[in-house]
């Protein structure tokens, strides 16, 4: 059976450095803001929100919430991002998405000062992670790595397989893990012979959106298995891309849903908001 990496424990380690750091901040008069805007109706984003609120009430830093009506228009939220900006006791900038469908979510995410961007979804801090010279990693993958650090598994020279290339999970993971020295595939629904090339991934990170979309036939045996997916099944309940049950039997390690990733990339924010209020500050 499988080793589970716990989330839990593993994002509550990191928040504890958050806020022992942030705490000794502190006590040299510094005070570290995030600002989440949130625009709109959205039921999950509103879940994710809370969540980060109470992140930030956990490891001491200020929470500032603008929640916004449904009709913002993009010309008003992009106001409100440039006086955040310019904002001192600011350190963090986060818009939630998805965004309604009359503003234009790039636009807004270039609008956020790079300094600011503790999603790290602007188009410099992308362009910084392909070049290896980053302030910012997007949460989600940089929690991933966490995960994959708790293990001792080492990724240099390891065969990693990345199923799914968005933006903001399966092409930054690559790169992460190709920072590390792994030898990466990212596949994607265009990708044949998917089976196989899972089948011979030493580190095998799911971020499809599917649920039981990894099955045990496509695990090697001992592998790292990493689950990033947030999906619902029939009765409703939250679950991941792999089949847990099954591929627990073959795998080295593997993430849960919930408990595994989802956890790492809230903790992962308050590293960034931490890291952006150090930078704004010059501290090392
Ligand atoms: P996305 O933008 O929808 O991307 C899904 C990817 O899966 C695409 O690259 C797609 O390929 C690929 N794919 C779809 N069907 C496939 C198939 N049959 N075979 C191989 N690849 C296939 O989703 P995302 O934003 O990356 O998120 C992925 C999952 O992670 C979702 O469940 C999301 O909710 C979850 N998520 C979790 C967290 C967390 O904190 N735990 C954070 C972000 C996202 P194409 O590019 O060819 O279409």
């Amino acid at each position: 059976m499988a080793n589970i990496i716990s989330g839990k424990v593993v994002s509550a380690q990191v928040k504890d450095r958050v806020r022992q750091e942030t705490l000794a901040l502190k006590e040299q008069g510094v005070e570290i803001g995030l600002a989440v805007i949130i625009v709109g109706n959205n039921q999950a984003s509103r879940v994710y929100v809370d969540g980060k609120k109470r992140d930030c009430e956990e490891v001491g830093f200020v929470s500032r919430e603008y929640a916004l009506a449904e009709d913002t228009t993009q010309c008003e939220l992009i106001a409100l991002v440039e006086k955040l900006n310019a904002d001192d006791s600011i350190h963090g900038i986060l818009v939630q998405l998805p965004l309604p469908s009359q503003i234009d979510e790039k636009a807004v995410i270039n609008t956020i000062s790079p300094k600011k961007d503790v999603d790290a979804f602007h188009a410099e801090n992308v362009g910084n992670i392909m070049i290896g010279d980053y302030s910012f990693l997007p949460c989600t993958p940089a929690g991933v790595m966490e995960l994959i650090h708790s293990t001792g598994v080492d990724v240099c020279g390891k065969n990693c397989v990345v199923i799914g290339r968005s933006n903001i999970v399966g092409k930054p993971m690559a790169m992460l893990l190709l920072h590390e020295n792994g030898t990466v595939t990212i596949c994607h629904s265009k990708t044949q012979n998917l089976k196989d090339i899972c089948k011979n991934a030493d580190i095998l990170v799911a971020a499809v959106g599917r649920a039981k979309f990894v099955t045990v036939d496509m695990v090697k045996e001992g592998a790292v298995v990493i689950d990033v997916g947030m999906n619902r099944n029939e009765e409703g309940k939250l679950c991941g891309d792999v089949d847990f049950d099954e591929v627990s039997k073959v795998a080295g390690y593997i993430t849960p849903v919930p408990g595994g990733v989802g956890l790492m990339t809230r903790a992962m924010l308050m590293v960034n908001t931490l890291n952006a209020a150090k930078m704004f500050y010059n501290i090392k």
